[in-house]
């Protein structure tokens, strides 16, 4: 079948065979693309309208006890100076962030052991009990079922946890030996049993990524149906084993999102902040390519470089209202208008 025949018998059945998204990954051009593209585009506009979520991003902690190959803040990186966000500062950022119409906060971390259950459960409720009516997304690793339980009744809707990639080897690649695809797997299992809007993704050319690979990261997808899909670009970054490897492709990426928005309509899709680092336009050409949601950082600006999770993030020297009004002027730009509403996923 032709890449054109492929792309629309996706859009027919939402599903396609292992053998034929290699070959769309591996021989799409530039037309098949935008055709995608396209396509991408009308179905968001069907689903969103031109109305596009916003979720306030809060960086709270640097500090890491895992040592992922490509991560800026991996444990052995020792040039990172490490920061630490107190109850009050995450509350303040809230505050900050509800003012500027945010009604979901996104709060993000490396595995810090300070964030205990108790910690975190006491942060959750409360920023629940001042802010009601948002919903909050925890982005916080990997952690034991009964923590995801904890924090879940303590109010937290929604959790972010990339798989990275959905192959066992490349995923051994990616990381020390004592993580496994097995448990992120398992973890991502008990996130979506217990009730959370879950959150899975991967970064788009890896180092090692083949076109097999994101095969297996689709199949993965249509099967796990995940509520929300956070896709990137990879992009190097400074003292890992991965510092001098090349960022993943602008059009690449673009064009794996479009394909996650014709196999998963009604799928919550950001227009990451890789994306916006790796080109000037990225979140923009995200939006068009299907995507409806961003997370502006509104985080204190002091912590931001320090939150560097690749080199040259957006926004490091901003505070969160110059970020928040950059991106509102991007969608504005291209014709749409960021909604306060807490933006659920909802099922078709
Ligand atoms: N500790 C949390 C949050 C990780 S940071 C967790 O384990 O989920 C959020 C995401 O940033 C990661 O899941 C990864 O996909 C992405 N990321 C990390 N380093 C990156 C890099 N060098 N380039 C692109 N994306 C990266």
């Amino acid at each position: 079948m032709k890449n054109k025949e492929l792309i629309l018998k996706l859009d027919k059945e939402k599903s396609l065979e292992k053998p034929e998204w290699i070959t769309l990954f591996e021989t799409a051009d530039d037309e098949d693309r935008e055709m995608a593209r396209h396509l991408a585009q009308k179905i968001a506009k069907e689903q969103f309208g031109n109305r596009i979520y916003m979720r306030g991003l809060i960086e709270i902690s640097n500090i890491c006890k895992n040592d992922c190959l490509y991560c800026g803040i991996r444990k052995s990186n020792c040039n990172v100076s490490r920061y630490r966000m107190t109850k009050t500062q995450i509350f303040e950022c809230c505050e900050i962030g509800y003012k500027s119409g945010f009604r979901t906060f996104v709060l993000q971390g490396g595995e810090d052991g300070h964030f205990t259950d108790d910690i975190l459960t006491e942060i959750v409720s409360g920023i629940k009990e001042k802010f009601p009516d948002c919903a909050i997304t925890l982005s916080l690793g990997e952690r034991s079922r009964e923590s995801y339980e904890k924090l879940f009744k303590a109010g937290a809707d929604r959790y972010l946890l990339r798989h990275e990639t959905a192959t066992r080897e490349h995923y051994d690649k990616l990381h020390p030996e004592n993580l496994s695809l097995e448990n992120r797997m398992e973890c991502l299992k008990n996130l979506k049993e217990i009730g959370f809007q879950t959150g899975c993704g991967m970064m788009i050319g890896s180092p090692y990524q083949t076109a097999e690979n994101l095969a297996n990261d689709m199949l993965f997808l249509e099967e796990f149906k995940p509520h929300m899909i956070g896709i990137g670009p990879f992009l190097p970054a400074e003292n890992t084993p991965f510092e001098k490897e090349k960022a993943g492709s602008l059009e690449e990426t673009l064009f794996v999102l479009s394909l996650v928005r014709i196999m998963l309509p009604n799928v919550l899709l950001p227009a990451t902040t890789a994306l916006g680092t790796l080109s000037k336009d990225g979140r923009q050409r995200a939006i068009l390519s299907g995507a409806n949601v961003m997370m502006p950082n509104i985080s204190p600006t002091e912590n931001r470089k320090n939150y560097a999770l690749y080199n040259d993030k957006i926004g490091t020297g901003e505070d969160a209202e110059k970020s928040v009004e950059n991106v509102v002027n991007s969608l504005k730009e291209i014709g749409y208008e960021p909604t306060v509403a807490r933006g659920d996923y909802k099922e078709n």
